[in-house]
């Protein structure tokens, strides 16, 4: 035994101001969670020395009997934990986060430079969908594949599916990504499909943010519509940090599915599996199939609801009016504010959010918005009235942000933030 304090103390160290901040902060990053002690204590075994190359029952090690029932103990729960008939759908664990997942499924699905469309990063898509601008192709994505994206229409804040529509028949995908990283609302999956087998494209649903409340049915189900899904596993679903691919065991234009993804999962991308994950990740799915899972789950919609309506009251404007799920997306430009700005203001007084970028932004640096979430602090039992404190605390923090702003000299962001470290401001 080689206790960490003694081996270690600067790391330590750091791991102890880091959990900390994590626990005297109002964490309200949508993206984020605190995942449980059970996982944790999975996460950081012995399963982590062990090399799995393959699948279950066809590795290229040996010593794996255990690894084996574990990782088909996984998949099963993963199954159940989406009420999914395992004779229809199949599972691959092994995706090290959500970014290599939705890279493996391009890659099994697709040939280099086929057609992409998934939506607009500036307008809530993820970088992994395929993001680049005028000047640069930015994600690895853009760069392999051809990427066109969709975007939401700009006066109502929702995706504008009859953009999705007229642009697939221009530009016929063969692969339309639906997903998001910063949208408050749940999908048209019907519609997707129909816009996608209008143009032979395959859809593929990213539910990385709101898996958990997909898991608990408090949202619209993916797999009824789309021909693959992927998910991290470390935001509303509340696990380890890592990725799943679900794909249709059936053909599905052709393509036998289960072997494309696994054989882009390994040989295609990745090595040996990381076990320690799988292990933290079982232990995630099964609590997922509980009735506490689900009440948490539906606590985390009627937190996020109550917390929309509180912003609404104090005369914030939130892009497409409210939330379905578990995030509202604040638009502060017509405060002449912008995220970047508020987002630091709150970090000093330990409220830990993301500035993000609102339909019709023009900088992605200084974007005009922020992006509030309510999986975290659901999970640290805050209920409705907690949430209101909570919109009322943000409003305290603009308020504060806007009066710094008018006592800076010069209107740089550069500016306020040097402004904001002097003696002249305290909070
Ligand atoms: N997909 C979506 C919709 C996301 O929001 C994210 C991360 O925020 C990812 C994929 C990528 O996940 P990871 O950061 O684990 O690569």
């Amino acid at each position: 035994d080689y206790d960490l304090s003694k081996a270690d103390p600067e790391v330590r160290s750091i791991i102890d101001m880091e959990k900390q901040r994590q626990f005297k902060s109002l964490e309200l990053i949508a993206s984020e969670n605190f995942t449980s002690k059970a996982v944790m204590e999975a996460v950081g075994s012995c399963l982590t020395n062990k090399y799995s190359e393959g699948l279950p029952g066809k590795r290229y090690y040996g010593g794996n009997e255990y690894i084996d029932e574990l990782e088909t103990l996984c998949q099963q729960r993963a199954l159940a934990a989406f009420q999914l008939d395992g004779k229809q759908w199949g599972v691959n664990v092994q995706p090290l986060s959500g970014s290599p997942a939705n890279f493996e499924v391009y890659t099994a699905l697709l040939s280099p430079h086929d057609r992409i469309m998934g939506l607009d990063l500036p307008h809530g898509g993820h970088l992994s969908h395929g993001f680049m601008t005028s000047k640069r192709r930015v994600s690895g994505t853009s760069v392999y594949f051809e990427s066109m994206p969709y975007r939401l229409d700009e006066a109502t804040g929702l995706v504008d599916y009859e953009m999705m529509e007229k642009t697939s028949i221009l530009f016929r995908p063969k692969l339309i990504i639906i997903g998001a990283s910063a949208y408050p609302r749940d999908f048209d999956y019907p519609r997707a499909r129909k816009i996608a087998d209008a143009v032979g494209a395959f859809l593929m649903m990213d539910m990385a943010h709101i898996s958990g409340l997909v898991a608990a049915s408090v949202v619209a189900n993916p797999f009824e519509y789309c021909d693959v899904v992927t998910t991290t596993t470390h935001k509303s679903l509340r696990g380890p940090r890592g990725g799943m691919i679900f794909f249709k065991r059936d053909p599905v234009l052709g393509v036998d599915m289960e072997s494309a993804i696994n054989n882009a999962v390994f040989p295609g991308l990745q090595g040996g599996p990381h076990n320690h994950t799988i292990g933290g990740l079982a232990v995630c799915l099964k609590h997922a199939q509980s009735p506490e899972f689900k009440a948490y789950q539906g606590q985390v919609v009627s937190n996020c609801r109550a917390l929309a309506s509180r912003l609404t009251e104090l005369g914030y404007k939130l892009v497409s009016g409210g939330s379905d799920n578990h995030l509202v997306l604040v638009d502060l430009r017509p405060l002449g504010l912008d995220g970047a700005r508020v987002e630091k203001i709150l970090d000093m007084a330990s409220i830990t959010l993301n500035k993000n970028s609102v339909p019709g932004d023009k900088s992605a640096l200084v974007p005009g918005g922020i992006r509030i979430g309510t999986p975290a602090m659901t999970t640290r039992q805050f209920i409705e009235k907690e949430f209101i404190a909570t919109a009322d605390f943000i409003h305290e923090g603009v308020q504060i942000a806007l009066e710094a702003k008018q006592s800076v000299q010069g209107s740089k962001l550069q500016d306020f933030m040097k402004f904001i470290k002097s003696p002249e401001f305290s909070l």
